[in-house]
C-alpha cells in the first residue's frame, strides 16, 4: 500500500481526498501490478512519516505556516521534502509552501518549507472576488488532451526561477536540506494572462512547475471533477518510489 498524506493544517483537504480516490480508483483499478493506496489527512509528524508522498492544499499559505509552526510540523515537513525527497505537490498556497522564496503583493516575509528554487508571487491576479476559470494546455497531460480547466482563486504565479539553495543548514532561516537537483522544468503557463485591473493582457503566467519530486500548480485541479492531474502525479509518485526501489536493491547488491 502506497500512502499519501493531504497536509490538513487549513485549506482544500477534503476536495483533494476526494478527486485521488476517483483517479486512483479509474487509473490503477485494471493495473496488474494491485498497486493500493490509502489517502491520509495529515495533522502530526507521525503521521507525515508515515506518508510515502504528500499534497499540501490550498488555502492561506501564511495561515498553513503559523499553525504548522505551532504544531512543531516544520522541520518534519523539510525533512519529507528536502532530505528524503519524498513526491510532494502543493496547489496554489500549496505551491507558495514549497517555494524557496515568496513576495506578496501587501505583507512580507513568511515561514516557507521551500523545494522548488522558485520565487512566487502572491495573490498575482487580485484578490477573492478577481478569481477566474481558464483553459490551459498542459503538455505532461499528453499532445492531443483537451485542455484543462484552471481554476485560479488569489492564485500565485512563479515570477522567477532561482539559483538553487545552497544545502547548507541557515540557523536564522532554519532552513535544513537542499532542493532536489535538477533544473526547475516549466509545466503549463497561463497564456494572455492580464495584469490586475485590466481586462486583456499578453503576459505569459508560470503556473505549474517541477522540480525532481516537487511539483506545483498555481490552480485548483480538486475543484474541478477532472481527475486527469491526480492520476497522472499519483502515476508519478509510484514511478519514483520504484525507481527508489531499484536504487536501494543495486546499493545492495
Ligand atoms: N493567496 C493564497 C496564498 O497566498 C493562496 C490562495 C489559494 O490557495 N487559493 O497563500
Amino acid at each position: 500500500t502506497i500512502t499519501v498524506g493531504v497536509l490538513a493544517l487549513q485549506g482544500g483537504v477534503i476536495e483533494h481526498i476526494n478527486l485521488l480516490r476517483q483517479a486512483a480508483a479509474s487509473s490503477f483499478s485494471q493495473d496488474n501490478d494491485q498497486i493500493t493506496f490509502a489517502f491520509n489527512e495529515v495533522r502530526t509528524t507521525e503521521q507525515l512519516q508515515k506518508c510515502d508522498a504528500l499534497i499540501i492544499p490550498g488555502g492561506e499559505s501564511t495561515t498553513m505556516a503559523i499553525v504548522a509552526r505551532r504544531l512543531g510540523l516544520f522541520d518534519a515537513l523539510r525533512e519529507f521534502v528536502k532530505v528524503q525527497h519524498k513526491p510532494v505537490w502543493g496547489t496554489c498556497a500549496g505551491l507558495v509552501m514549497l517555494a524557496e522564496e515568496a513576495s506578496a503583493t501587501k505583507q512580507g516575509g513568511q515561514e516557507l518549507v521551500g523545494g522548488l528554487d522558485v520565487k512566487v508571487l502572491r495573490n498575482r491576479y487580485g484578490t477573492q472576488i478577481q478569481s477566474f476559470v481558464a483553459d490551459l494546455s498542459l503538455k505532461f497531460l499528453g499532445e492531443d488532451e483537451k485542455p484543462f480547466r484552471g481554476v485560479f482563486i488569489r492564485a500565485p504565479v512563479v515570477e522567477e526561477i532561482i539559483s538553487p539553495s545552497s544545502g547548507v543548514e541557515d540557523s536564522h532561516l532554519k532552513k535544513k536540506g537542499k532542493s532536489a537537483d535538477g533544473a526547475v522544468e516549466i509545466m503549463g503557463v497561463y497564456k494572455n494572462a492580464a495584469k490586475v485591473g485590466e481586462e486583456q493582457g499578453d503576459e505569459e503566467d508560470i503556473v505549474a512547475v517541477r522540480q525532481g519530486n516537487v511539483f506545483g500548480t498555481s490552480f485548483h485541479p480538486e475543484l474541478t471533477g477532472d481527475v486527469r492531474i491526480h492520476a497522472w502525479w499519483l502515476r508519478q509518485v509510484v514511478d519514483s518510489l520504484r525507481h527508489k526501489d531499484l536504487v536501494v536493491r543495486n546499493d545492495r547488491a
